[in-house]
């Protein structure tokens, strides 16, 4: 099962847990984070130190207890919501069932992923349960923050903040799924720590396509000869117009740091040279009136439907800036 390839790469994740696990004791947790897929990651992990047969140790992924609930085929392990949210009636369901003693395991878990989207009405009738817990019963909710969930619910539950894969960890995890290293360095840099949408960028033949036009824009546009071309291979893709800005303004930044000489901090470390190659048409002025312009343009978007107009007018204030700001 492709999660379990993956679910190994989180250590730091993982330790983190398993520390939650030893010093956190308690009934019911909340984790939060603004990631889903680390979310439900997490959510398991969790739940396997409770079952894993090696102990004390971190979970060990290859156990029948960890592979049981790595591949939701645990009796006492209960993933929600089944649909799309969470409704009264899963948590009725889920109420009589924690009355029933575990069959495989000591606890019984229940794992109920996006509890900020679960009605008001499924929250409150859990909230009886978490005040006055059945025993051998385990809670794990999530949600994006515990602002998300009612604030009774909250106050009776330990609340997890989860932190964000680093870099490399998210690398190695679509190592697993990809032999594009190219790709998977787009991805995971351009990913924020989101394992989300690190996976999601990964698939995005779009968001390659794109990466490389800006990569290939900001290196080459020097006339408005060329702005023109540029600007209608934009226009033919206007949906994507929101993609074209992160990336320009992710190129820009990164163009701008070079030029302070932070090499470290630059987020296209897989482009770097290139972006070094064209920082050097622009000066630290010049690139801090195009992210400006690049702001703008967004804002004009969300008054003005004309986009063509917009984005003619992004491309030409870029190449003014460009020529207006020399080094
Ligand atoms: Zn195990």
């Amino acid at each position: 099962m492709e999660q379990i390839v993956y679910f190994k790469q989180l250590n730091t994740l993982s330790s983190f847990l398993h520390n939650v696990y030893k010093e956190q004791k308690s009934h019911a947790y909340l984790l939060t984070s603004e990631d889903e897929v680390t979310l439900s990651a997490a959510a398991k992990i969790l739940a396997l130190n409770f079952s894993c047969q090696k102990g004390e140790e971190l979970p060990c992924y290859e156990c029948s207890s960890c592979v049981k609930i790595l591949n939701d085929t645990a009796l006492d392990v209960f993933v929600y919501p089944k649909k799309n949210s969470i409704v009264v009636d899963d948590i009725k369901e889920i109420v009589a069932s924690s009355q029933v003693k575990p069959l495989e395991f000591d606890k019984k878990i229940y794992i109920l992923n996006n509890f900020s989207q679960a009605t008001i009405s499924a929250q409150n009738k859990l909230l009886k349960t978490l005040e006055e817990p059945p025993q051998d019963v385990i809670f794990i909710l999530t949600a994006s923050s515990d602002k998300a969930v009612l604030p009774t619910i909250a106050s009776r539950v330990k609340t997890i903040a989860l932190k964000r894969a680093t870099s490399s960890e998210i690398k190695s995890i679509l190592q697993t799924l990809s032999t594009d290293d190219k790709k998977i360095d787009i991805a995971a840099e351009n990913s924020g720590g989101n394992l989300g949408r690190a996976l999601s960028l990964l698939n995005d033949e779009v968001y390659f396509g794109i990466y490389n036009f800006i990569l290939n824009l900001t290196i080459n546009m020097n006339s408005s000869k060329q702005l023109i071309n540029y600007s209608s291979v934009i226009e033919k893709n206007k949906k994507f117009i929101e993609v074209y800005f992160e990336v320009l303004n992710s190129m820009f930044r990164d163009m701008l740091i070079i030029k302070q000489g932070l090499y470290q901090l630059v987020i296209n470390q897989n482009s770097l040279n290139l972006l070094k190659l064209a920082s050097v048409s622009y000066s630290q002025v010049a690139l801090i009136k195009a992210i400006e312009e690049v702001n703008k343009a967004k804002k004009m978007l969300k008054f003005n439907t004309n986009v063509t107009g917009v984005i003619d007018t992004l491309l030409l204030s870029i190449l003014e800036v460009k020529y207006k700001w020399k080094n």
